[in-house]
């Protein structure tokens, strides 16, 4: 068992990604004359927000995805964002969007993302796009899980007849996420553990995998795990001393596998699978 766990590098498995999908725009955009368009749509001036919306902008530019920033300011009213929504799902040459969350308390975010056609939906927050997803025939994967998915396949990680505890089920990342893994192909035997899970330990050490989504800083220690697990760590959590993950990483790194930093790890694939999504989205409306 080795001393320290191998680094699953999310930053170069994510350009590797970028660089396959700049190539596959290209050939898009030459055999349909359309350049894919991703309309990010931006409600208040939160900074972190701020920061997120622009990389996904960003990122788009670096591979040759067209992209759009509608900010509107905090106090618009949910009909104005409504009536925003209705002009780009309508708008052909758009063919993703994204509302940056979390919207302002007077909104009602489930609406809001209701609101969104489901073939524009490349978060795939939109029910029927959650509905395919359990049934196993989606039209986009939720950016994160998917992200994740990606990191176990390039890295070599099998995921079939091993367990995978998932901790955390939010909406976003730990139930999409167990579906995927549980779904035919992945098929790992998942547990989803969560803030009423007693006695979390005993299932995250029978764990080959242990995915943490938690947003508690540190909070899975090196002890809590079986040597040789493989840890994803989905957390992002802002303390004194900078970003750190819901994995406490240096007693961690000791027993495990393999391990996703923070930074560095499971955040630079949520953009990736943005970016896939959108010309996946453009290929859809194309064909
Ligand atoms: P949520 O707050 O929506 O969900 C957190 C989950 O963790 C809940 O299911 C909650 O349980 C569970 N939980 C809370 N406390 C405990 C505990 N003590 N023991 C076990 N489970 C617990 O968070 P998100 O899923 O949105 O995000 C999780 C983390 O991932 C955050 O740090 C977030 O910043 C990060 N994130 C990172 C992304 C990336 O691209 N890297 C993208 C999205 C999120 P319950 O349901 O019972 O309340």
């Amino acid at each position: 068992m080795p001393d320290t766990a191998q680094i699953i590098n999310g930053k170069l498995i994510a350009q590797q990604i970028r660089d396959e999908l700049a190539v596959e725009v290209v050939e898009f955009i030459q055999n349909n004359s359309v350049v894919p368009c991703l309309a990010a749509v931006l409600v208040g001036d939160d900074p972190a927000s701020q920061v997120y919306v622009r990389n996904k902008v960003k990122a788009c530019e670096h591979v040759g995805i067209d992209s759009q920033l509608h900010r509107l300011p905090a106090d618009t009213t949910q009909d104005d964002l409504l009536k925003l929504i209705a002009k780009l799902n309508k708008d052909e040459s758009v063919h993703g969007i994204l509302v940056q969350l979390p919207l302002p308390a007077h909104m009602d975010t489930d609406l809001v993302l209701q609101a969104v056609s489901p073939a524009k939906d490349v978060d795939a927050f939109h029910p029927v796009n959650v509905g395919r997803l359990v049934q196993g025939k989606p039209r986009f994967l939720p950016c994160t899980p998917h992200g994740v998915m990606q990191l176990l396949k390039r890295t070599g990680i099998e995921t079939a007849g091993k367990h995978a505890v998932v901790v955390g089920r939010s909406d976003i990342v730990g139930k999409p996420l167990a579906i995927l893994l549980a779904a035919k192909g992945a098929d790992a035997t998942v547990t989803l553990c969560h803030s009423r899970t007693k006695d979390l330990a005993s299932f995250t050490r029978q764990a080959d995998i242990v995915i943490a989504a938690i947003g508690k800083p540190e909070f899975i220690t090196g002890d809590m795990l079986k040597p040789g697990a493989v840890v994803i760590d989905v957390g992002v959590n802002r303390i004194d001393r900078g970003l750190v993950g819901d994995v406490e990483y240096e007693s961690a790194s000791k027993v495990a596998s393999y391990i996703t930093p923070v930074p560095g790890g499971v955040g630079p694939m949520t953009i990736a699978m943005l970016l896939i999504n959108t010309l996946r989205a453009a290929q859809q409306l194309e064909l």
